[in-house]
Parts: C-alpha cells; sequence; structure tokens
C-alpha cells in the first residue's frame, strides 16, 4: 500500500507550532496531510493513541567508528543502535582510521551507509588535513563527495588563521562548522577530570572550565571574522551557554548543543573512580549541571548530541587516568531526556523536538528533515512517553558496552521509527 496513516498520535511539530491529536497521512515517502479524524480506505493504519509522535530525531554528534575500528563500532551497529534509540538521522564525526581528510573516506562511508545503515547517516569531514590543525582540507572536493559539515572534533584548531580562513572557504561553500572547542595549553595533556575541589580532594589532574570557554570565545570571534555558521558542540559549562547567546545577540550565526551525560551526571560521581565517567569534556560539578537544564528550558542551548563514543571493554576498564574518554549514547539520549527533562517538568514536549530534530535540522541545512509539514521527507518518531524499562548494556545493539547508565530505571523510549515512508524493525 502506497498510503500509510498514523491514527490518533499526539503530534509535537515545533516547526509548524502543533501539539495535538492528529492523524499523519504518509504517501510516497513524505508527509501527505496533517489531519483529525481522517477515514480513507486503502491504506494501511498505525494506531498511535497515547503516543507521541514527532519529526525524525536526528543526533549531530555520533562515532561511527568505521573504517578502521570496526572492532568498535560498524556503520551498520551504530545505525541500529541509532534506531533502537528512536534516530532517524545521525552525523558521522571524522576522526575515524583513515580520517575523513579526503573525498575517498567521505565516499566510503556514505556509500556503505546507503547499503548497510537501517536509519540515515550524514558524513563530517574534517576541517583539516588529517585534523592535525596545521594545514586546511580541500574542503569544496569534501563537499562534492558529500560532506554535510566540517569538524576536527576530538580536538580544536589551535591555529588561527588556519581557522579563518578554513570558516571563510565554509562560509563561501555554505557549509557549517562543528567546534570542538578546547584551548590545548590551557587543558594539557594529562589532565582525567574537572579542575576543582573534587579533582583536589580524588589526587587526579584536572582540566579547568576555562580551557573551553575561553576556546569558544576565540572561535566565535573568528566566525564573525569570517562570517561562517559555527555549531559550538557538548557544551557544559553556563559561561559556554552564555557566550553563544551573546554572539547571537550580536546577529552571529552560532549555536551550540549539549549531551545527556552533562544534566545526568556531576563529578561527585567520580568518588570511586569509575572510568566510564571519564569523558571529554569532563563531567561538572552540580551547580554547572543545573545550569545546563536552565539553560536547555530558556533557549540558551539549541540542540542535544549523544557524542556517541564506542569503545572495546580493554580500552575503558583501565586505572581512571588511562582509561580512553567517551561513552555510548544513542540507546540511552531519548530515554534521559524523557525521564529528566520533560517528565521532571523542566522542558515541554515542543522544545523537546526542537532540541532533538528541529534545531539540528535547521543548524545543519536539511530543509526536508525535522519536519512534519506536507511536502517534508517521512521521517517519523513514535514515542511512548510512559513506558518504563532499564538500560541494559548488554542487549544495545551498538558494539560499545561503555555505559555509566547501566542498570538506571527510565521512563519513556521510542517505539516505531519511520525513515522516507518506511516503518524499520526497532526490534527491542
Ligand atoms: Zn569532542
Ligand atoms: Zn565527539
Amino acid at each position: 500500500m502506497s498510503k500509510i496513516i498514523i491514527k490518533n498520535g499526539r503530534v509535537v511539530d515545533p516547526s509548524q507550532g502543533l501539539d495535538e491529536v492528529l492523524d499523519v497521512i504518509i504517501e510516497k515517502n513524505k508527509i501527505k496531510a496533517l489531519k483529525k479524524n481522517v477515514s480513507e480506505e486503502e491504506s494501511e493504519i498505525i494506531d498511535a493513541k497515547g503516543k507521541i509522535v514527532t519529526p525524525g530525531l536526528i543526533d549531530m554528534h555520533v562515532h561511527l567508528r568505521e573504517p578502521g575500528r570496526e572492532d568498535k563500532e560498524t556503520i551498520k551497529t551504530c545505525s541500529e543502535a541509532a534506531a533502537a534509540g528512536g534516530f532517524t538521522t545521525i552525523f558521522g564525526m571524522p576522526n575515524t582510521s583513515p580520517v575523513a581528510d579526503n573525498q575517498t573516506v567521505i565516499e566510503y562511508v556514505n556509500s556503505k551507509a546507503r547499503k548497510e545503515a537501517v536509519v540515515n547517516i550524514y558524513s563530517v569531514a574534517n576541517i583539516t588535513k588529517k585534523g592535525q590543525g596545521q594545514e586546511m582540507s580541500e574542503i569544496a572536493d569534501l563537499k562534492k563527495a558529500g560532506a554535510i559539515a566540517l569538524s576536527d572534533d576530538g580536538v580544536d584548531v589551535p591555529n588561527s588563521g588556519v581557522l579563518r580562513h578554513a570558516f571563510e572557504y565554509a562560509s563561501e561553500l555554505g557549509m557549517p562548522v562543528f567546534s570542538h572547542s578546547e584551548d590545548p595549553d590551557l587543558a594539557g595533556t594529562e589532565w582525567a577530570m574537572n579542575e576543582g575541589y573534587m579533582s583536589t580532594k580524588l589526587g587526579l589532574p584536572g582540566k579547568p572550565k576555562e580551557a573551553e570557554e575561553v576556546a569558544i570565545a576565540r572561535n566565535i570571534e573568528i566566525a564573525r571574522l569570517a562570517g561562517v555558521k559555527l555549531h559550538i558542540t557538548h557544551i557544559n559549562t553556563e559561561t559556554s551557554a552564555l557566550l553563544v547567546s551573546q554572539g547571537r545577540e550580536k546577529g552571529l550565526e552560532v549555536t551550540c548543543d549539549t549531551c545527556p551525560q552533562f544534566f545526568t551526571l556531576d563529578e561527585t560521581l567520580l568518588e570511586n573512580y569509575d572510568p566510564k565517567l571519564k569523558m571529554n569534556p569532563p563531567i561538572r560539578e552540580k551547580a554547572e549541571l543545573e545550569a545546563i537544564k536552565r539553560r536547555l528550558a530558556d533557549g540558551t542551548i539549541d540542540a542535544i548530541t549523544s557524542d556517541h563514543a564506542p569503545h572495546l571493554l580493554v580500552e575503558k576498564d583501565l586505572e581512571f587516568e588511562n582509561c580512553e574518554n567517551g561513552i555510548v549514547g544513542l540507546e540511552t539520549s531519548l530515554g534521559l531526556v524523557l525521564t529528566f527533562l520533560v517528565h521532571k517538568g523542566i522542558i515541554d514536549y515542543q522544545r523537546m523536538v526542537q532540541l532533538m530534530s528541529h534545531n539540528p535540522a535547521q543548524i545543519s541545512g536539511l530543509q526536508n528533515k525535522g519536519t512534519l509539514a506536507p511536502g517534508a521527507d517521512a521521517d517519523i518518531t513514535v514515542i511512548d512517553p510512559e513506558k518504563e524499562w532499564t538500560v541494559n548494556k548488554n542487549a544495545f545493539k551498538s558494539k560499545g558496552r561503555n555505559t555509566p547508565f547501566h542498570g538506571w530505571k527510565l521512563k519513556g523510549r521510542a517505539e516505531k521509527i519511520m525513515i522516507e515512508g518506511h516503518f524499520i524493525n526497532l526490534n527491542i
């Protein structure tokens, strides 16, 4: 049947200011219309009573690990993890092996994604050659090969001249830049956690928040000079959020995201040196966690990403100081947002969909995604907001088991996703 109707769901679509019970009519892979009480024959009917129906969720910051570290994750397993978590679109960061600083890697990832992935995957390419910050990549070629944005995620581009030059090219080509903002000299190479009272108490080397805040201030000023669309990823301090909003007040196209780990975990949890809690940026004080929640609610922070970073157990299960940074997040992101933000009354569903679908689409220039407006791609997430479940890392579709959320009880989970008119079996 070419026509599908998702009936009686609570449709939440901030692009049209909608939050009401409606039927979604899908035809030929596109949204055809949103109406009340449709009765049409020759349609496949899906009952969504009691469910939230949203434009497909988008995660702009994911580490696919393929090519090069297929032992940690593959394009296929990562896409299955995304689907299980309710995401219809994810963006792969370029720090693969080899890195995505050339057309071959971008084309490889995109063609493999078309063949093996169950969700939409877009590739982010390196700003600089080898991601080493010294020499600009062939940005026009990367765009031609299908890259959607630029980033040297993992590190910043410390050379301001190179960064300016890259921003100017990106601006000319209409590509957004996703910045991992971090001053390498202020951060140092030895840090294991946030610098402050707890790092002194635990005897671990710390990284000051200013390592990120100073870099964000610099990157925004260089963006002003070059006129680029700049997105600062994984912020976790109030100052960082305010620097971005001050940039916007000056008329710049600057946006930012944070991750679920930064509104659910604070550094007092590090008391028992659990390597699963080590990440970059590091988890901060409780006061910053509370500030991040406020800044998600008041519109200062634009998006939520997972920074899904699968690692092998042998790389993670080491002494705190020596283990790899990062956690997997695709399969817990939505549940954490629903449990700790929506059900706690900090944000409503409209805001959630802005943060996890509409704004990511806008920031990255995906005009036909992040919306259920007629004519848009039929990418849809159907959420059971009341579903209670316990995070079980052994049931993850991701190869990564490095999560600090194992055993957490969450409320709310994706029940179905549709990609361009086709339902995907979540198998959860
Ligand atoms: Zn990063
Ligand atoms: Zn990352």
